[in-house]
């Protein structure tokens, strides 16, 4: 049994979702081996080989393998997945879109968002928008997974000494080119990484009124998220959306804003350590979740809040 984790990464180092899922991968009690498939890599393979608990890392290094295209990096682990039991991704919107690639080819069924490791070939899943957990035990000799990196405590990103053995890359599919990328700037922490999250909801009423969140979210050092609705409605950008459709999150403090508190929200921040609710009905469902709940109008509480911080 030898288990491969599939790296996020930016060519230079390696993202924090990459930590949790070497932490899954711990969990089954194999040795870890990480591939960095990407193009000028060798800093993100150096990075991933000084992550506690990696014991070899494959670089594949190419120019087509630099945008990170799920159909070249499925390619790539699929021409080195010979030799490995379980093959995993961190659940994120680059990694679901590999994970089932390998695992058609491979004719296996994927083991989606695990959030615990029982056994090498037994794991636990939330199902029904988190309202239950499946245990799942998997029969396929290989097995294609997902975690869910908020599940799992990230491992230390330094003290590993792996070695970096340089791999051959895949041939480039003639299915797909990389156009363009546009980077959304943002100033605050990433929503899914970030210690703190403020989040609001339709009670808002507009995207000139979402800006009330600003000054809060800066006095906390806070990442700004969303209620679909909010989403919707065009309050906010849709990659702060955090629910069923959206981010998982488990910040160490989440506070939303004039959201009502829908199941498929909370199935995407009810791991918060401490949640905070602002709704001025007193009956919103988000109150039978949060540790600290203030009913009151957003729009007086919010600019007290921030002044009180
Ligand atoms: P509402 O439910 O309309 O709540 C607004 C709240 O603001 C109310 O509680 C109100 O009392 C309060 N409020 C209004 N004015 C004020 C004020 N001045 N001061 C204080 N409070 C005020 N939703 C998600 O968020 N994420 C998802 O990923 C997601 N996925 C979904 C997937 C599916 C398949 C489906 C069917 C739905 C999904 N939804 C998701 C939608 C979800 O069901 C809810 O509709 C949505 O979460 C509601 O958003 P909200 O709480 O902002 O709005």
């Amino acid at each position: 049994m030898t288990t491969l984790v599939i790296a996020e990464h930016n060519n230079g180092s390696i993202k924090s979702a990459t930590l949790n899922t070497v932490a899954a991968a711990r969990l089954l009690g194999a040795p870890v081996h990480v591939l960095v498939a990407g193009s000028g890599a060798r800093g993100a393979a150096d990075a991933a080989a000084a992550v506690e608990g990696v014991e070899k890392v494959l670089l594949a290094d190419a120019a087509h393998l630099g945008d990170f295209l799920a159909e070249n990096v499925s390619a790539q682990v699929l021409a080195v997945a010979a030799g490995y039991s379980h093959l995993l991704f961190a659940a994120t919107a680059s990694g679901k879109n590999v994970a089932p690639r390998v695992a058609a080819k491979l004719d296996v069924a994927q083991i989606s968002e695990i959030i615990s490791v029982e056994s090498p070939d037994t794991f636990s899943r939330p199902i029904y928008a988190g309202n239950a957990v499946a245990t799942v035990k998997s029969a396929d000799a290989v097995k294609v997974i997902t975690v869910r990196t908020t599940a799992f405590e990230a491992v230390a990103s330094v003290g590993g000494t792996a070695a970096v053995e340089s791999v051959a890359a895949a041939a480039a599919s003639d299915k797909v080119s990389f156009v363009s990328r546009e980077v959304a700037k943002n100033e605050r922490p990433e929503l899914t990484s970030a210690r703190s999250v403020v989040s609001g909801g339709r009670g808002l009423g507009s995207a000139e009124n979402f800006k009330i969140l600003d000054p809060l979210a800066e006095k906390l050092g806070a990442a700004l998220g969303a209620s679909r609705a909010a989403v919707d409605a065009g309050y906010a950008p849709n990659d702060w959306q955090v629910g069923q459709t959206g981010k998982i999150v488990a910040p160490q403090l989440y506070v939303a804003v004039g959201i009502s508190g829908a199941i498929q929200h909370l199935a995407g921040m009810k791991d918060a350590k401490v949640i905070v609710a602002i709704n001025k009905d007193g009956e919103a469902p988000i109150f039978g979740l949060a540790d600290y709940g203030l009913t009151d109008d957003l729009f007086q509480a919010v600019p007290q809040l921030t002044a009180a911080l």
